[in-house]
């Protein structure tokens, strides 16, 4: 089975002095709730000027949370100003990085070719891809619910090899942020969809094996619903992943 996977993405929130306070609070959160890592695994996204910072202290006090960036260069070194290399981040010990997320899709232009570019980067450098897929509201009034993600993830998978680790999330945009979180079943029927993709595309193992998370709204309150349904295996947190009681309650989705 597939170990669900509750994913924080903070996005430019929290500084490196933040991010030691808010890492050691959810750990003890979690470690008072006697947190089993192995049923439930915990992943956090902070800004890369922490991403030392949060290495240091979960090395030193050896920590279960896993982590990485959210983004990453498609290019290895180099003259582009401002970028980091997935090295970089291997070098952090970064599990993850999120890739095509909605927000540099759309403010930073990153397009199909680019994401699949950054995908082959992150799987080079030993680096879990977090793939993030979704429609505009625009986008499901004019395709219907799967068309666009199933058309972002069948892009981003173009070279990748049949038994690459990924993490596919899928995050309707109208849904991030909005506080109109998707149904549980309008879930389910996009992440089910993508899985026929990943069978297709690479393999049926992969596409047994790989976690594909729903993002968008999700809240304490609403995750368990999520969760019940077969195709998805955990959820990518936006705004919630900033309260510390929000996010272990949604870790928590079992209680
Ligand atoms: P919200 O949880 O704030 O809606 O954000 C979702 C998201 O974009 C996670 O990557």
């Amino acid at each position: 089975g597939r170990i669900p996977l509750i994913a924080g993405n903070w996005k430019m929130n929290l500084d490196h002095l933040q991010s030691i306070a808010f890492v050691q609070k959810l750990a003890w959160n979690l470690k008072d709730a006697s947190h089993s890592y192995s049923d439930v695994e915990v992943a956090i996204f902070p800004p890369f000027t922490d991403l030392r910072s949060v290495q240091t202290l979960i090395s030193a006090d050896k920590l279960e949370l896993a982590y990485g960036g959210q983004d990453l260069s498609a290019a290895d070194s180099g003259a582009y100003t401002g970028e980091i290399s997935g090295q970089f981040l291997a070098k952090l010990d970064c599990a993850y990085v999120i890739i095509g997320h909605s927000e540099r899709r759309t403010m930073h232009n990153e397009t199909d070719e680019v994401v699949a570019a950054k995908v082959a980067a992150a799987l080079k450098h030993g680096l879990v891809p977090v793939l993030c897929v979704g429609e505009t509201a625009e986008d499901l009034e004019k395709f219907g619910p799967s068309a666009v993600p199933v058309a972002q993830l069948k892009a981003a998978l173009v070279g990748v090899p049949s038994t690459a680790n990924i993490v596919v999330a899928y995050e309707p945009v109208w849904a991030i942020g909005s506080g109109q979180a998707a149904t549980p079943e309008q879930a389910e029927n996009v992440c089910a969809a993508l899985r026929t993709v990943l069978a297709e595309t690479l393999s049926d193992e992969a596409a047994a094996a790989t976690r594909i998370l729903y993002g968008g709204s999700v809240k304490s309150g609403n995750i368990a619903g999520f969760m019940r349904e077969p195709n998805v295996d955990g959820a990518l947190v936006g705004g919630a992943s900033l309260d510390l009681d929000e996010f272990s309650a949604i870790v928590r989705f079992k209680k």
